[in-house]
């Protein structure tokens, strides 16, 4: 089957999250194009888009309108965008949701934590850099390798220009974070230091978070990689990511 595109009528626009550091999550579709192997956001979608992960996309359509009467009644905070979908996968290049949540969310005052795998976001650099003091920016960057990459994160911004992302947003004085998550088992020392680097020649902290096996992970290369994490000693990787930050001055946070 190919890809599928609908369109809902969603009940509520944020919700209150228990993330550190949110105050409240905003995902503006349900699905994601993206299709990494290890998404563990299909666990919160309807078993037919999890089965399908990545060729089912829904997108809220009401959530721009719902989101400015929701605004009245919310105590400002951080918003999480998103946590269980890509906000700039290939469709909101077309629909420009993710842009006008973003608009209303600052023009509100509430302050805003992006986390993507997508270059689109460089479209809304304007947006961002007038309201530097509400956002931030984290980049998922799993691994450098392209073609690891692709199998993956087969339908995300190649690592490559994902590391773009962060070079300008670096220039225009965003804050930046780099999410090196979930540790690809196969990860060597190597990555781990390049990733780093990045890190550092971007001004942007590292967030890092080991692999979690999940019962979908039953076929195909996830389920190589879930077998690889069993024999990774992952409080010793997170005692190499600590030093190597620590070497580079580089702020790291664990989420092991
Ligand atoms: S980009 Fe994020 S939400 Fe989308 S498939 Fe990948 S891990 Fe899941």
């Amino acid at each position: 089957m190919g890809f599928q595109l609908s369109y809902v009528n969603v009940k509520t626009a944020m919700s209150k999250s228990n993330l550190p550091g949110l105050d409240y999550s905003l995902n503006p579709y349900i699905g994601c194009y993206h299709s990494c192997i290890y998404c563990y956001a299909r666990l919160y979608c309807k078993p037919e888009i999890a089965e399908r992960w990545g060729e089912i996309v829904v997108v809220k359509k009401n959530i721009v309108e719902l989101l400015k009467k929701e605004l009245r009644e919310k105590n400002r905070g951080v918003v999480g965008l998103s946590t269980i979908t890509d906000a700039y996968q290939p469709i909101e290049a077309k629909e420009l949701i993710t842009r006008q949540v973003l608009e209303i969310l600052l023009k509100n005052n509430f302050s805003v934590s992006i986390q993507t795998k997508s270059a689109l976001l460089l479209r809304d650099v304007d947006l961002i850099s007038e309201n530097k003091e509400k956002v931030d920016v984290g980049v998922t960057i799993t691994t450098l390798d392209e073609n690891l990459a692709k199998l993956i994160e087969p339908r995300a911004s190649k690592p490559a220009d994902r590391v773009k992302v962060l070079e300008k947003l670096s220039s225009e004085k965003i804050k930046t974070w780099i999410f090196l998550g979930p540790i690809i088992p196969d990860l060597n020392e190597e990555d781990i230091k390049a990733i780093i680097e990045i890190a550092k020649s971007t001004n942007s902290s590292l967030y890092y978070d080991r692999f979690r096996i999940k019962p979908f992970m039953k076929t195909g290369l996830v389920k190589e990689l879930a077998e690889k994490s069993k024999k990774v000693d992952w409080q010793e990787v997170a005692l190499k990511i600590r030093k190597f930050c620590c070497d580079a001055g580089v702020e790291s946070i664990s989420a092991f």
